[in-house]
C-alpha cells in the first residue's frame, strides 16, 4: 500500500482517506463520496481496531460485512481498499506512538472508554505513515474522537488535512452507525428520541433561562424515561476544550454530546447549539 501510494504521489495524484471499521452505511458513503468529489485518488481503509475497544464483548459482537463493503466501495468508484490484518498493523513495536491529549481525552467517551482513543490515535497515525493522505475524512458523529485526531495531527507533525463531514441522519433522526443494525426492530423503533431530545434542548438553550446545568438533566431525565433507552453521559462542552459549560456565555460553540444505551447497544450522537 505505501509504495503504491508513493507511485501515486510521483505521477501528482492527491490521496484521500477514509478511515471506517466496515459494515458501512450512507454516513461512510457520503464521506466517501465527498473524497471523491474533492478530486482525490481515494483510499477506503475496513479494519476492525481491537486496541480501540475497551470492551471484548463489543469487539466480539461489532458487525462485519466485509463483501457487501467492497461491492458498495467498487460502485462508488473508489480507488483503492485497504484491509490490513492486525498482525499487519501492530507487529511493529517501533510503530508504537505515545500521545499526550491533555484534557481532551479524559471526559465523555475517554472517561467512559478508558484507552480507546489511544487505540484510535495508535491506529489512524499508523494509516497516516502508510497511506500519506493529503487529505482525510472525519465525521462530526465522533465529535470527540474528530477533535483528538485533529490535536495528534498537530503534534505528530501530520502534513494530512482533516475534512470533517456533518452527520448523517436517517429520516426518523436517528444518526446512522454499523451499531444500528445490532438493534432490534422494536427497540430501534425508539431509538429517534435521541435526537428528538437533542433537538428539544437545543431549542430550550436558545428560548429559556435554564442554566446548561439543567438543560443536562432535562436530556438525561427525558431520555431516561423512555423505553429501553439509559443514558451513560449528556455533557454540554466547548467544541475546541471538549469541557463543559457551566454558564450559556463561556462559549461561541456549544456541543451536547450524549452517550445512550437503546438494549444493550451504546449509540453517540450530537448537536452544535450555535447552528
Ligand atoms: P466507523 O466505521 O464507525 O469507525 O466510522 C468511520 C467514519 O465514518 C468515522 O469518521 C465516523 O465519524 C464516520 N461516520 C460514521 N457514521 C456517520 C454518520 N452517521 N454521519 C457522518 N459520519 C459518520
Amino acid at each position: 500500500m505505501h509504495q503504491k501510494v508513493v507511485d501515486l504521489r510521483q505521477q501528482g495524484r492527491i490521496i484521500g482517506l477514509v478511515p471506517t471499521m466496515g459494515a458501512l452505511h450512507e454516513g461512510h458513503l457520503t464521506l466517501v463520496r465527498r473524497a471523491k468529489g474533492d478530486g482525490t485518488t481515494t483510499v477506503v481503509s475496513i479494519f476492525v481496531n481491537p486496541r480501540q475497544f475497551n470492551n471484548p464483548q463489543d469487539l466480539a459482537t461489532y458487525p462485519r460485512s466485509e463483501e457487501d463493503d467492497t461491492r458498495l466501495l467498487e460502485t462508488e468508484g473508489v480507488d483503492y481498499v485497504f484491509m490490513p490484518s492486525t498482525e499487519d498493523l501492530y507487529d511493529d513495536i517501533e510503530g508504537e506512538r505515545k500521545f499526550d491529549f491533555g484534557l481532551l481525552d479524559k471526559v465523555m467517551e475517554g472517561k467512559y472508554r478508558p484507552g480507546h482513543f489511544e487505540g484510535v490515535a495508535q491506529v489512524v497515525s499508523r494509516f497516516f505513515d502508510i497511506i500519506e493522505p493529503h487529505r482525510a475524512y472525519f465525521g462530526e458523529k465522533d465529535f470527540q474522537q474528530l477533535t483528538i485526531i485533529q490535536h495528534m495531527v498537530k503534534m505528530c507533525n501530520f502534513s494530512t488535512e482533516i475534512i470533517p463531514v456533518a452527520i448523517v441522519r436517517e429520516p426518523s433522526g436517528l444518526a446512522l452507525s454499523s451499531r444500528n443494525r445490532l438493534i432490534s426492530e422494536e427497540k430501534l423503533l425508539y431509538a429517534p428520541t435521541i435526537y428528538k431530545i437533542l433537538q428539544e434542548s437545543k431549542k430550550m438553550w436558545h428560548e429559556t433561562s435554564l442554566s446548561p446545568h439543567e438543560v443536562e438533566q432535562f436530556v438525561i431525565n427525558s431520555l431516561n424515561n423512555t423505553p429501553y433507552l439509559r443514558v451513560e453521559y449528556f455533557e454540554i462542552v466547548d467544541a475546541s476544550s471538549l469541557q463543559q459549560i457551566k454558564n450559556k456565555t463561556e462559549s461561541s460553540n456549544p456541543v451536547g454530546c450524549v452517550a445512550c444505551f437503546c438494549g444493550e447497544v451504546r449509540l453517540i450522537d450530537n448537536i452544535k447549539y450555535a447552528e
